[in-house]
């Protein structure tokens, strides 16, 4: 390498979620998301050719972001035709900010592998790179309104932005869109659903990956060469069995990742994490699709042949890549995803050689620093996952909102959990993952956390007492056992009539009508659902006490139920109670009776 000044070039898309999530249609949604992609790993990459930026100077181009190592005296022209792009190739829609910081004269000296394994953080220079961005993205925009020529009337997509004329919908002459939505259909357009003439070199198309991913896990077709994905929510009636009406929002996101990241110390470092998480989401994703999300034909109204059947993903992905997944499911099948992509994600960040190599030396270099042993946070990468299954004619966008805020549920539960990590014995063997589903009924409120505390908890200070009417949020072993015991109590018919009873008894939140209302509830069943029920609240029971049983004393992990709560220690000078059936009487109409492997 000579002796060139060399700059760090830091990207990062402003407002994705509002862009993607701009509309409630599925098809926008779909097309911004990809658009989005597109412009991230492909048309980044063709810009930074032109800016002599080889394959190697390229750290990381996805998930929003980007890290490039551009000459100096280029950097800030390089940014700026980055953020021209994204400006016209989205209609003005969404934008990108951009950071430059130059790399140390030392971190030069050597050739390319040198500068890749220098480590910057004795210089801070990473660090001073991540402030500069965030403080570029808290400067107010610099909106540079695009030439066009309006025709004063709203579009009929977003109404935010003016329609323009040119921009008229194919099959509907009367109806307009501005250039932001109708990039995003056009983009969606892109896809065609073949599936033979995938191959590598498409790539760049962000379906064209997924269908890639699912050809390599070997997920079945069932011999279709083209498979459609479905045209709107109103599809999604026909992916299941039961619960027709309602349709399940997953929102998974990685845990701790900027906390991780920002320990790492080296370019190269840096460049193998973010390849390696970002292909782990993708395949975790895959095989969820694979165990639970077969290829269904559904009917469709078509204009020129009428009803026909069309063979269709019944899912959609509007989100993936980076650390984070947004993917929609028919309700029934949204548990069992979740669960599969939080477990699958775990299982391939555990197995991958650098992955693993980067999270160890992050680990030995906080435990040198003598870290309190809750900040040594980087012993496995997990992530959460929060579910909101909703009726179908809900609006999207706030359901976008309740899925976030059930993922941040889960993501704090985990915190906790990890705040009670004692050693570093505990620390390897902890499992940050947690899942947290919200059913939405009429009058769901929109934050999970408010939920929690008005419907699912109460502290009765008087008698010192403390009441959980949920487990929320899971960890996935035991979200399994509540899966699998709401499939079994499928099979023994519990009855909706006598499920709302006890759901009623357990909202009382106290040890005396909540009880008594509870066995009477249990005296209406014949003796196998009577045991069943009971067994099940006494299973989730020993698995609390198990966890924090003191070995000095055996019989503090002997469970103790008082139906239909199990006693689960102290809290404060309070005794808590919890239980886990309100859960499963919330998850008994949505998980698919067939479900599972
Ligand atoms: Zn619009």
């Amino acid at each position: 390498m000579n002796s060139m000044q060399k700059s760090l070039v830091a990207f990062d898309t402003d407002h994705i979620k509002n862009y993607v999530f701009g509309t409630d249609r599925l098809k926008e949604n779909r097309g911004a998301s990809a658009l989005l992609d597109r412009l991230n790993r492909q048309v980044m990459a063709e810009i930074a050719g032109n800016y002599e930026i080889e394959e190697d100077d390229i750290i990381y181009k996805h998930g929003g972001s980007g890290l490039f190592v551009v000459d100096s005296k280029r950097a800030d022209e390089f940014g700026q035709e980055v953020q021209k792009k994204y400006r016209e190739l989205t209609g003005g829609g969404a934008s990108i900010t951009y950071a430059v910081q130059p790399l140390p004269a030392e971190a030069l000296q050597g050739g390319r592998d040198d500068l890749l394994t220098h480590d910057l953080s004795k210089t801070y220079t990473l660090d001073v790179m991540r402030y500069k961005l965030r403080a570029a993205k808290d400067a107010p925009a610099n909106i540079q309104a695009l030439s066009s020529h309006p025709f004063m009337r709203p579009c009929d997509a977003c109404g935010v932005f003016y329609a323009e004329k040119e921009d008229r919908d194919e099959e509907d002459g009367d109806t307009f869109y501005c250039k932001s939505c109708s990039y995003k259909m056009k983009e969606d357009r892109a896809f065609r659903g073949q599936i033979n003439s995938i191959g590598e070199e498409k790539e760049q198309f962000l379906w064209h990956r997924v269908i890639s991913r699912l050809k390599n896990e070997n997920y079945n077709f069932s011999g279709f060469e083209k498979v459609d994905r479905p045209r709107d929510f109103n599809e999604f009636r026909q992916f299941a069995e039961t619960s027709k009406e309602y349709i399940g929002l997953i929102y998974a996101d990685a845990n701790n990742m900027g906390a991780l990241i920002d320990e790492l110390a080296t370019l190269k470092a840096l460049k193998n994490f973010a390849k390696e998480v970002d292909e782990a989401v993708i395949i975790a994703m895959s095989r969820a699709i694979k165990a639970h999300l077969p290829v269904v034909e559904i009917e469709r109204q078509e204009r020129k042949e009428g009803k026909t059947l069309v063979p269709v993903f019944p899912f959609d992905i509007l989100l993936v890549g980076g650390d984070d997944i947004v993917m929609v499911t028919s309700a029934a099948k949204a548990m069992d995803v979740a669960l599969a992509i939080a477990t699958e994600f775990r299982k391939l960040t555990a197995e991958n050689e650098l992955i693993r190599e980067a999270t160890a030396s992050v680990l030995g270099k906080l435990t040198a620093e003598n870290r309190p042993i809750q900040e040594i946070t980087a012993a496995r990468l997990s992530l959460c996952v929060g579910v909101v299954l909703a009726p179908i004619k809900y609006p999207f966008g706030l359901l976008q909102d309740m899925a976030e805020s059930a993922l941040k549920f889960a993501k704090k539960t985990s915190a906790n959990d990890r705040e009670k990590v004692k050693n570093q014995e505990e620390l390897a063997a902890f499992d940050g993952t947690r899942i947290n589903f919200q059913v939405v009924t009429g009058g769901s409120h929109p934050n999970f956390n408010e939920t929690y505390r008005k419907v699912y908890q109460h502290k009765d200070k008087d008698k010192k007492l403390e009441f959980h009417a949920s487990l929320r949020a899971y960890k996935p072993e035991d979200l399994a056992l509540l899966l699998q015991a709401v499939r079994e109590g499928h099979t023994l018919n519990l009855g909706r009539t006598k499920l709302h009873q006890l759901r009623e008894a357990i909202l009382e939140k106290n040890l005396t009508t909540a009880v008594q209302m509870g066995l009477a509830t249990l005296r209406n069943w014949q003796e196998q659902q009577r045991i069943f029920v009971v067994e099940s609240v006494y299973e989730f029971g020993g698995r609390y006490q198990m966890s924090r049983s003191d070995p000095d004393n055996p019989v503090s992990g002997f469970p103790r139920v008082t139906f239909p709560w199990f006693a689960d220690g102290k809290h404060h000078d309070r005794s808590v109670y919890r239980t886990s059936l309100l859960d499963f009487i919330e998850l008994y109409d949505f998980v698919t009776r067939e479900g599972g492997e």
